[in-house]
């Protein structure tokens, strides 16, 4: 017998009975966006590769050793999408929307990286993003944090949450300081690792971000960034942290916040948690005004962030925040008792799905005996069963036995069950 295929590592599928908690995520996030008038952008899941090398960097761990790259039947290099953003620019530009007006976008969907799986940390994961375009102002960076912090309120995770901020300032104060910082780390050579002495000429201020514990203290004494912003970046950076003060937002200055994309320059976050441990951050984003201009368009400012659904999820689960009514149980199991109400049952389920826009209901579809019918109907999870059987045929009734409760069951005209079955929704005593 041949080996059976199994999925690729680190790409999970989502089975039934997992899915609810993605359901509500999804819907509250749905409607987040709309309150905030976020419009919905869909871009295809690959892309020319040269998009992300030049939009992310080259010397990324993400464009280094993460991305699924590969050679069409034309011979072209595609890439499955490592993240959302690169794709949201190309899209804006392509079709004329960043031309003398501002948008404000979301998107959610897969993204692929090649890193080693773990929890909280996929190779097929999914974000949700935001990206707005054509505005400057500190405003629309606070705007985007509320956004994400009324996200936090909506799904009772914002006291789980710390928002970490930092400002990159400009990229010829990042220039300079980048030299402060190499001059740093060469007086301390001897304390780096292998990945910060190979950066020390690509990529220094992601020596920054180490999590190596070693290099903690030696990093603790490096100079910071935000020491040595430029004037305008610092005003900036003020202004927002007045609007988030006024807007009772807490936060912490992390002067080593760097963020590993190289494209992001003034503000960036991160709202963390220590609830999962090591993947704690769970929405990380900033300003990229470059961004734009580097893919060829005009200079256009932008901001914005992605969230990781399944560290969200999985946050929701361990505080065990889904809420009972996200799993979506069913209300009715329509359960005829023989063979010759299958018909009618299946009419009637029609007509209350119908009038009752609200119930969930379940036809017993595959005939049995009627023991293994009364199993069916109690596995299906259902409230109540609605029994069709050769009397109620007869007399125009169905009975309606409570599945999950201690009560006498109800033996009603066919008619006046839909006035029943919205009071039973409703939680009346019908
Ligand atoms: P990390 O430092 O955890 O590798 P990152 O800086 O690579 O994160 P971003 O590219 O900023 O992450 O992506 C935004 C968010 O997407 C992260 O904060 C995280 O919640 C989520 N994310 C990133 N990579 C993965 C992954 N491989 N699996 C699951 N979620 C991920
Ligand atoms: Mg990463």
């Amino acid at each position: 017998m041949s080996k059976k295929i199994q999925a690729i590592r680190g790409m999970n599928d989502l089975l039934p009975g997992q899915s609810a908690p993605w359901q509500y995520f999804e819907g509250q996030v749905r409607a987040l966006m709309q309150r905030y008038g976020y419009d919905e952008i869909r871009t295809p899941i690959v892309e020319q590769t040269a998009l992300f090398a030049r939009s992310i960097g080259e010397v990324t761990d993400i464009v280094e050793k993460e991305m699924y790259t590969f050679e069409d039947r034309n011979g072209d290099s595609l890439t499955l999408r490592p993240e959302g953003t690169a794709s949201c620019v190309r899209a804006a530009m392509e079709h004329g929307l960043l031309h003398n007006q501002t948008q404000r976008l979301w998107y959610q969907g897969p993204m692929f990286r090649h890193e080693r799986p773990q929890k909280g940390r996929y190779r097929q994961f999914h974000q949700v993003g935001v990206e707005t375009f054509g505005l400057d102002g500190p405003d629309i960076d606070a705007e985007v944090i509320l956004l994400s912090a009324r996200l936090w309120q909506q799904l009772g995770l914002f006291e789980h949450v710390t928002l970490e901020l930092n400002s990159l300032g400009s990229s010829q104060a990042r220039a300079a300081y980048r030299d402060l910082l190499v001059a740093y780390f060469e007086r301390h050579h001897a304390l780096l690792d292998e990945d910060s002495r190979r950066r020390l000429t690509s990529n220094p201020l992601r020596i920054l971000d180490s999590k190596n514990p070693d290099m903690a203290e030696m990093l603790a004494g490096a100079p910071k960034l935000m020491d040595h912003l430029d004037d305008a970046s610092r005003e900036h950076f003020e202004q927002l942290t007045a609007l988030l003060d006024a807007a009772g937002i807490d936060y912490v200055i992390n002067p080593r916040l760097v963020r590993g994309l190289d494209y992001y320059g003034r503000t960036v976050f991160e709202w963390t948690t220590t609830a999962l441990g090591s993947q704690g951050t769970v929405c990380a984003g900033g300003r990229y005004d470059g961004l734009v201009e580097q893919l060829g368009g005009k200079p256009t400012p932008a901001v914005g962030f992605a969230l990781g659904i399944e560290r969200l999820i999985l946050l929701l689960e361990t505080l065990a925040l889904v809420p009972e009514g996200a799993r979506g149980e069913l209300d009715l199991y329509l359960l005829p008792m023989d063979d010759a109400a299958t018909r009618q049952a299946l009419l009637l389920g029609e007509r209350l799905r119908g009038e009752l826009p609200a119930l969930r209901a379940q036809l017993h579809c595959g005939g049995g005996s009627f023991k293994s019918r009364i199993k069916k109907a109690d596995r299906s999870g259902a409230r109540l069963a609605l029994l069709l059987g050769e009397d109620e045929l007869a007399q125009g009734t169905a009975t309606l036995k409570f599945l999950r409760e201690e009560r006498e069951q109800l033996s009603l005209p066919q008619a006046e069950l839909k006035a029943t079955l919205a009071a039973l929704l409703a939680g009346e005593n019908a």
